[in-house]
């Protein structure tokens, strides 16, 4: 069957009507029995529960959270909880989609879930904080377990918040429970080599889909926006393996080099300036939507969603582009790209080293064992490699892009489970 570009979305798409609309595509090129294509679209459950919370000064504020499993026929339920203002019902619904698309392209025995609530937390102390966490974890507790959906962290939350769900779960089980939740601090069941997942996985990614294209990484260049978790890793890792890193973003500057950055200074610039890449001098400054555009063999968005669009895919010189952050590309976008003959590799396919390595703390927390991080690298870079063939091959049978054909394997796998399992 030929590939059907997307249906263009109007301008104002969100990264969920984008991913959305792919899950259309594939499925359109995959037969999908029209049934079973309804199944995959609803969420299997979803639970909005009221937080009433105490705060410093006394009052009482009422917070509204959400859990949405969108399934669970592969396994358990995976996803981060997100405390963010712009948090609301029908984002947490399409990121749980999200999730179980991405657990079934990495092939990891998980499906999707995504938590929420909507709060501010830069404006609340760390006890407010504290009580929401352990509030929101009590209100979940028959749909939390190890052996039913294991919450992780998503903006807003990180490793403390994470010790406060597993502390709050394990009280109510009488016992210890530390699989319940991933992205724990390391000395309470924590996995070594989390940290720098996602940013191996875009480098392992990259490395892959440059031997398919012939790109020599000795003498490739490679553009990188964002500098954060992800992005500083990405640039560190790929730089390691030959490549030039000529320039560097985050939300403060934008930094160009023609002889290459020297990440390791960036990473401590970015370190002791709060954080910040503003005023590092180890390369020229330039504006920060150039990055995207500049004559690079490799570009990798690894800042935030919806970064190349209608407005700038044209423009865009690199041959291969490694998403790194999620729905950086806009559907719209795809096309351009497409049409241009870039290579994408999709934000399901190339950021899912961290939701790997999560999997992997979960399976340590149920040996009662630790692996060193030479162990968890070697183990999440051969699962990414596989993907990556995987998905490879997939695009090459039906020939269609990267993208469609990451969406594809997902989708075949959760349609093929519910088709054996049954019970309808
Ligand atoms: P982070 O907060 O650590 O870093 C984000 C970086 O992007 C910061 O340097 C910030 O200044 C920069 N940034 C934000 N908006 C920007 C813009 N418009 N232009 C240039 N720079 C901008 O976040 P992270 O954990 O590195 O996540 C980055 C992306 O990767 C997000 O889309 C996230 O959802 C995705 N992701 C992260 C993980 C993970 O394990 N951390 C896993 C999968 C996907």
């Amino acid at each position: 069957m030929a590939y059907i570009e997307p249906a263009p979305l109007m301008d104002k798409e969100n990264p969920f009507e984008a991913m959305m609309s792919r899950f259309q595509t594939a499925s359109q090129i995959l037969g999908l029995d029209e049934q079973i294509y309804n199944v995959l679209k609803s969420p299997a459950r979803q639970a909005i529960v009221s937080l009433p919370i105490t705060m410093d000064d006394g009052r009482i504020r009422v917070f509204e959270g959400y859990r949405v499993i969108h399934s669970t026929i592969l396994g358990p339920s995976k996803g981060g909880i997100r405390f963010d203002m712009h948090v609301n019902l029908d984002e947490v619904k399409a990121l749980a989609a999200w999730m179980t698309w991405k657990c079934a392209v990495v092939d990891i025995p998980y499906g999707g879930a995504k938590g929420g609530v909507c709060c501010n937390p830069r404006e609340m102390s760390a006890g407010e904080i504290e009580r929401l966490m352990r509030s929101y974890t009590l209100s979940m507790i028959d749909i939390f377990g190890p052996d039913k959906d294991i919450p992780a962290p998503d903006m807003g939350t990180g490793p403390r918040e994470m010790a406060w769900l597993m502390d709050e779960y394990s009280r109510t089980q009488g016992m210890t429970v530390n699989a319940v939740v991933t992205g724990k601090p390391i000395v309470l069941g924590g996995s070594l080599g989390r940290t720098e997942a996602t940013g191996r996985g875009v480098m392992v990614t990259a490395m892959s889909a440059m031997q398919k294209l012939k790109i020599n990484p000795y003498n490739a260049t490679c553009a990188v926006q964002g500098f954060g978790n992800v992005g500083s890793w990405a640039a560190r890792l790929l730089a390691e393996r030959g490549l030039k890193v000529v320039a560097i973003s985050d939300l403060y500057g934008a930094y160009h080099n023609e002889n290459g950055v020297d990440i390791e200074a960036a990473v401590k610039y970015r370190d002791e300036n709060k954080g910040s890449l503003e005023g590092f001098k180890g390369a020229e400054s330039m504006p920060g939507e150039e990055i995207l555009t500049l004559p690079v063999d490799l570009l990798v968005p690894a800042a935030t969603e919806d970064v190349i669009t209608s407005s700038n895919a044209d423009k865009i010189q690199a041959k291969l582009i490694v998403e790194g952050a999620n729905g950086p590309t806009s559907s719209k976008a795809d096309s351009i790209i497409n049409s241009k003959g870039i290579t994408v590799t999709p934000d399901i396919l190339s950021n899912a080293g961290g939701v790997t390595v999560s999997y992997f703390e979960w399976v340590q927390n149920r040996l009662g064992y630790k692996w060193t991080a030479e162990r968890v690298n070697r183990r999440s870079d051969r699962i990414m490699k596989d993907a990556f063939d995987n998905v490879y091959k997939t695009a090459q049978d039906y020939k269609v892009p990267l993208r469609i054909a990451a969406y594809m394997v997902a989708i075949d796998k959760v349609a093929k489970t519910y088709k054996y399992r049954g019970g309808f």
